[in-house]
């Protein structure tokens, strides 16, 4: 084993993941995080918690993690280059793993012009990319980015992300992803798949290339709790494809049974999911609606969580 995470004990020994995302708050409140991680204990692997996702100011990953981590669960920080040169990312890795958090995401991140601060200066001094191979440096060959050693190494699991839906040719975004696991990822965790056809399609590629055997994938998924939310991202959120069958069963519900749709939906997502070869686990971003998780995980017959 690389590192003491319970993601990678649970990978390693061939079993289905599931991850799940905690969104941290816009505000110093611990008690957001700690709720939530309560409600999730038992019923995950592992859990992320974002790094100013769509670029906006909330609780820092690092703090967010701290918390899930006191109650129990297995943190996975996330870490963006939009924020931080290289020698910040540098420090932030030390400290991360000082502080006991074993599994780290390294993202690009969104661009500062989708968020609160549209006027602050995105820095991108590395990419993701160069990010998780200079992690992967500090880990396994104890070394910074500039060549000097280190005495002490963190033992980090290194996660990417990869998004089969952004409209490019596949073929180049199986290449990035080609890329990310050369440069040392441990897993993938995918945006949220509804289009199943264009996800499997994508997997073909991913198995072509062999990528499924150097890497574990775990599919995201996100729960739709209405029709307009289901619209708002097809029109809004680059990189998400809902099929229009998909609008179409939720316009048709009536209101006070379109939460149990959404969830039914993805369960059935989650359960075609597990069948694709090369799909180690899930990774479930339920923005703002965590206490759905465990009825997800549930009632797509993931329990119980392995204890290893
Ligand atoms: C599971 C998941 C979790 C995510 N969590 C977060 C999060 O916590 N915080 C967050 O901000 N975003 C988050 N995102 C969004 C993610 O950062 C974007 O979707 C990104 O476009 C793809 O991933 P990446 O960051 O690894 O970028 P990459 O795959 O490295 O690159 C994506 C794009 O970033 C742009 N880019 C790369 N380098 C530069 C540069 N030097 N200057 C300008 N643009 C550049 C380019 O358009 C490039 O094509 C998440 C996405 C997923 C799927």
């Amino acid at each position: 084993m690389k590192t003491n995470s319970n993601l990678e004990k649970v990978l390693e020994n061939g079993r289905f993941a599931v991850t799940a995302e905690i969104g941290p708050p816009k505000s110093a409140d611990p008690e957001i995080i700690r709720r939530k991680a309560r409600m999730l204990k038992g019923y995950i692997d592992a859990f992320n918690v974002t790094d100013g996702q769509t670029a906006v100011v909330r609780m820092a990953s690092w703090a967010g993690c701290l918390i899930g981590k006191e109650e129990g669960l297995d943190p996975i920080v996330q870490m963006t280059c939009r924020d931080r040169n290289r020698i910040a990312l540098q420090m932030d890795v030390l400290g991360v793993a000082a502080l006991g958090i074993n599994n780290i995401l390294c993202l690009t991140g969104d661009h500062v012009s989708m968020g609160n601060h549209p006027s602050a200066k995105p820095v991108y001094d590395i990419d993701s990319v160069q990010f998780i191979k200079i992690v992967r440096d500090m880990r396994d060959e104890k070394k910074f980015q500039c060549g000097e050693e280190m005495d002490v190494e963190p033992r980090l699991y290194i996660g990417a992300v990869a998004n089969p839906f952004t409209g490019s040719p596949p073929e180049l975004e199986i290449l990035k992803l080609e890329k990310k696991v050369n440069a040392g990822a441990d897993f993938i965790q995918t945006q949220c798949v509804y289009n199943l056809e264009k996800f499997e399609q994508w997997m073909n590629l991913v198995r072509r290339r062999k990528l499924h055997e150097r890497v574990y994938i775990l599919a995201g998924v996100t729960p739709l709790k209405s029709y307009r939310m289901a619209r708002y991202m097809k029109e809004n959120v680059p990189g998400i494809d809902i099929p229009d069958h998909i609008l179409e069963e939720l316009k048709n519900t009536p209101k006070e049974e379109v939460k149990e749709k959404g969830i039914e939906i993805c369960v059935k997502t989650i359960e075609r999911l597990k069948e694709i070869e090369g799909v180690h686990g899930v990774h479930i971003m339920a923005i703002g609606w965590e206490e759905v998780v465990p009825i997800l995980v549930k009632r797509a017959g993931l329990l119980p969580r392995p204890t290893l």
